[in-house]
C-alpha cells in the first residue's frame, strides 16, 4: 500500500522529508504541496514530487481527497491550526517540533485528538530512533541499575544574533527535554537554570553556556549543558549513573587517524548529519502506522509535556537558580 502524503511547508526540513519519502523509504509518495512561499513549493515538486499539486493553503491540501496522511513542516508557530485540521479530517500527521507554541496549543490538539479517539499524531522528535539513544535505553533497562544522575550536553558550534537566552531551550533543549524523559521512562518535577560567566563568543541577548538542572518524580537528577557557541563542533553528549554502573551514548561512528604524531576523531559541525538515520527510522515508522490509519511514536501528550517543560525552564532562566516546579494533568488513557 502506498500512502498519499501531502507536506505543508516546504523549507530546510520539508524539503529533506519529501526527497526522504519520494527516494529513500518504502510505502509512501509525495501526491501535494503547500507553502506560502509558492516558489519553495514548486522547486521540490521540481526536484523531488513531479506529481505533486501545489496547493494554495495547508488547509486545502489537508481536505483534499487525494491526500492521505499530512506532514506539517511549516514554522512552529502555524503548526497546530494544521494538527487540528488534520485531526479533524481524521488524516495521520506528523508534525515537525514543537507541536505548537504555547502548552495551551499542545494540550487543544491532546483534547481534539483524545476526542477523535485515536492516534493520528506523530511529533518530530526523532532523537527517539537514533540506534545510539535506543542503545542508551537498553543499557539502562537491563544493565546500570535504576538511574540516579544524568549528565547530558548539547553544544552547537555558533548561532546567529537572532539566537537569544529563550530559544536554548524551545529550539535546543527541547530535545533532550523529550528523550531524556523517554529514556528513563520518567517525568520531569521541577527545572532550575543555572549560569556561569558568558563565554567569549556570546552574544549581546544570548546567555551561554546555561545549565538547566531537571529534576524527577522518580529523584533523578539532570543536569543539561547547553552550549551553542562553543566553537568546536556539533557534539551531543549522555551519560546516565545507575545503581550499578554507568552508560554513555554512544559517539557518531568517525574514521579514527594517526596523523602528525596525534590519535584523532573528527567530531560533526552540522546538526544535519548528527541524526540523519534517525530521520528516515521515525518516517518510516510514521508511513507504517499510518497505512493502518493511525500513529504511534512520539504523540501529541508527549509534544505537551515537552511544551510545559519549556515553559518552565523560561520562567526559570530568570528566577536566579530557583527551581521552578513543573506540574501537569494525567496522562489520558490514549497515550498509556
Ligand atoms: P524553514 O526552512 O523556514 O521552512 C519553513 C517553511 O514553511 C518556509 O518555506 C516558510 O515559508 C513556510 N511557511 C511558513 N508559514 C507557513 C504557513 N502558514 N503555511 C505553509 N507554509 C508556511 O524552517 P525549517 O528549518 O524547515 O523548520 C520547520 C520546522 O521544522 C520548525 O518548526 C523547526 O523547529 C522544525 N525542525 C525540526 C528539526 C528536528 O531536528 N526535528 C530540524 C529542523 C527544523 P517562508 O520562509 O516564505 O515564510
Amino acid at each position: 500500500m502506498t500512502i498519499k502524503i501531502g507536506v505543508i511547508g516546504t523549507g530546510a526540513i520539508g524539503r529533506d522529508h519529501a526527497r526522504r519519502i519520494n527516494q529513500v523509504l518504502a510505502g509512501g509518495k509525495i501526491v501535494a504541496l503547500s507553502d506560502v512561499n509558492r516558489a519553495s513549493a514548486e522547486a521540490v515538486k521540481a526536484d523531488i514530487a513531479p506529481d505533486a499539486v501545489i496547493y494554495a493553503t495547508g488547509e486545502e491540501l489537508i481536505a483534499s481527497k487525494d491526500v492521505d496522511a499530512v506532514l506539517v513542516t511549516s514554522w512552529g508557530t502555524t503548526h497546530e491550526q494544521y494538527v487540528l485540521a488534520a485531526i479533524a479530517a481524521g488524516k495521520p500527521c506528523f508534525c515537525e517540533k514543537p507541536l505548537a507554541t504555547t502548552a495551551d496549543g499542545a494540550r487543544r490538539i491532546v483534547d481534539a485528538e483524545v476526542a477523535f479517539g485515536r492516534r493520528l499524531v506523530q511529533v518530530g522528535f526523532m532523537r527517539r530512533y537514533d540506534a545510539g539513544y535506543v542503545a542508551l535505553k537498553e543499557a539502562v533497562r537491563s544493565r546500570t541499575g535504576a538511574p540516579i544522575l544524568v549528565h547530558a550536553a548539547h553544544r552547537n558550534p555558533a548561532v546567529p544574533e537572532a539566537y537569544i537566552t529563550p530559544m536554548a531551550i524551545h529550539d535546543t533543549l527541547i530535545h533532550e527535554i523529550d528523550v531524556l524523559r523517554w529514556l528513563l521512562d520518567d517525568d520531569y518535577v521541577s527545572a532550575r537554570v543555572l549560569y556561569p560567566r558568558n563565554a567569549a563568543r556570546s552574544h549581546s541577548k544570548l546567555r551561554d553556556p546555561q545549565v538547566v538542572v531537571l529534576e524527577t518524580k522518580k529523584g533523578v537528577l539532570i543536569d543539561v549543558e547547553i552550549f551553542v557557541n562553543c566553537h568546536y563542533g556539533y557534539d551531543i553528549q549522555c551519560e546516565v549513573v545507575g545503581e550499578d554502573g554507568i552508560a554513555r551514548l554512544p559517539e557518531p561512528m568517525a574514521i579514527q587517524m594517526r596523523l602528525g604524531a596525534k590519535l584523532q576523531n573528527d567530531i560533526l559541525t552540522d546538526w544535519k548529519d548528527r541524526f540523519v538515520a534517525a530521520y528516515d527510522v521515525e518516517l518510516q515508522d510514521f508511513l507504517k502506522a499510518a497505512a493502518m490509519g493511525t500513529a504511534s511514536g512520539p504523540s501529541s501528550w508527549d509534544g505537551y509535556v515537552a511544551a510545559i517543560t519549556s515553559d518552565a525552564c523560561v520562567a526559570a532562566q530568570d528566577s536566579n537558580g530557583s527551581p521552578v516546579p513543573i506540574t501537569m494533568s494525567d496522562r489520558p488513557a490514549l497515550y498509556s
